[in-house]
């Protein structure tokens, strides 16, 4: 592309450096024989009954626009859903939105709650799409790093410390991206704590939410006078295996679902009617589907921890979604030189740790929503490489 000098980019969008993952991706997409633990999705396709759920509402001619919220039906589903997995209470007309995966709710709900200036505290590491969204919506970013001494938990002291007058809103998301960091109702209770004396929203990322391990997961909003100020985003794309779909939602009080559904009507219309029809189907029989699959992400999360710590890679057992997080600190090695070494020598793609935020520093991301057999060559691979590239 031309390197032009222009006004034509807005100020504001030109601030935006392009996703650390994307571009070590494009370089193992141009090698062979390559493993990667680098993306972030399942690798099982999406179950048999909600495709075929996706092909009948073609044949059935549902190939329009929904409500610009959703399909009521699946609105009410949602909302059942929430209520029987995680004692949340949501009413289907007023308080969700069905979006164009969660990345669209992360979206719309910065854009609805801030003016410029606003500074959202974004607990890292964390997800690379957070601080972007800020920005674009005028706010600033403050990072709030967690670290593995507090299990990459947040505090409430360390929350405490990042609080200004400007501060409109906390980002949280457990389990976590890139650390696979839960948190207990007891933990959230003390963060809560300090979002309610200082009057501040929360937008909390429970994409993985079903995607537990040791304990069941507990949202923010059901904290006594947390409901009122959360923001609650999820979707289908990680426990369905429905990336691709592009199917999210978003919960919350009505006053700011309702400027939601404004922005979403103006840019959006609706998320896509095919998908809707499929999500209903997953959330009708697709409780199955998701117990077995993670069945299998704790197996090879067990299998994948034990052999890094076995290798030297100090791991914490992640407690959620599909990531190990293993310190590379051993090796002397920045994240970014042992996620291009690893590459170029053994063909094994995994996350540099500071893509996620500073804290990543000394960490690699690696995914295990891949099959057991790869995860086993992948060990090999890297053990070899750490076993080369330690004194
Ligand atoms: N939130 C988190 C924490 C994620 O890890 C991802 C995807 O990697 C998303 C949101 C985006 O999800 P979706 O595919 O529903 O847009």
């Amino acid at each position: 592309m031309s390197q032009v000098q222009s006004d034509y980019v807005s100020k504001n969008a030109s601030k935006l450096k392009p996703s650390g993952i994307r571009k070590f991706f494009d370089l193992a997409s141009q090698m062979e024989n390559v493993i990667s633990l680098g993306v972030g999705e399942p690798d099982f396709v999406t179950p048999w009954n909600v495709c075929e759920a996706g092909y009948a509402s073609l044949e059935n001619g549902y190939t329009a626009y929904t409500p610009n919220a959703g399909l009521l039906e699946l609105r009410e589903g949602i909302s059942s859903y929430l209520n029987e997995q995680f004692s949340l209470s949501y009413d289907a007309k007023s308080e969700i939105i069905c979006t164009v995966g969660a990345s669209q709710a992360i979206d719309l709900a910065f854009r609805s709650i801030l003016d410029t200036g606003d500074e959202v505290i974004i607990v890292e590491p964390g997800f690379v799409a957070y601080s972007p969204a800020v920005t674009l919506a005028g706010g600033t970013p403050v990072p709030l790093e967690t670290v593995e001494e507090d299990e990459f938990k947040l505090t409430s002291e360390k929350l405490k410390s990042a609080i200004t007058d400007k501060t409109k809103a906390v980002l949280i998301c457990f389990p976590s991206n890139p650390t696979g960091a839960t948190m207990t109702e007891e933990e959230l209770e003390d963060v809560a704590q300090v979002i309610k004396d200082h009057d501040l929203l929360v937008l909390s990322d429970e994409i993985y939410a079903e995607l537990t391990y040791d304990q069941t997961h507990y949202s923010i909003a059901r904290i006594p006078g947390m409901r009122e100020r959360t923001i609650l985003i999820s979707g289908f794309s990680k426990a369905f295996a429905m990336t691709g779909w592009r199917l999210g939602y978003v919960t919350g009080p009505e006053e700011i679902l309702s400027v939601m559904l404004t922005i979403h009507q103006y840019t959006m219309m609706c998320a896509p009617t095919i998908a809707q029809h499929g999500a209903l189907e997953a959330l009708r029989n697709g409780r199955e589907d998701l117990e077995r699959m993670k069945r299998s992400y704790r197996q090879r999360r067990n299998f994948i921890v034990k052999s890094f710590n076995r290798m030297g890679l100090s791991c914490r057992m992640p407690g959620g979604a599909f990531y190990a997080f293993p310190s590379i600190q051993s090796t002397g090695m920045s994240s970014d030189e042992f996620a291009e070494k690893l590459l170029h020598e053994e063909r094994v793609a995994v996350v540099p740790g500071h893509v996620f935020g500073e804290g990543g520093e000394g960490y690699v991301r690696c995914s295990y929503a891949t099959s057991l057999e790869s995860l086993q060559e992948a060990v090999k691979r890297i053990e070899r490489f750490v076993n080369k590239n330690t004194e």
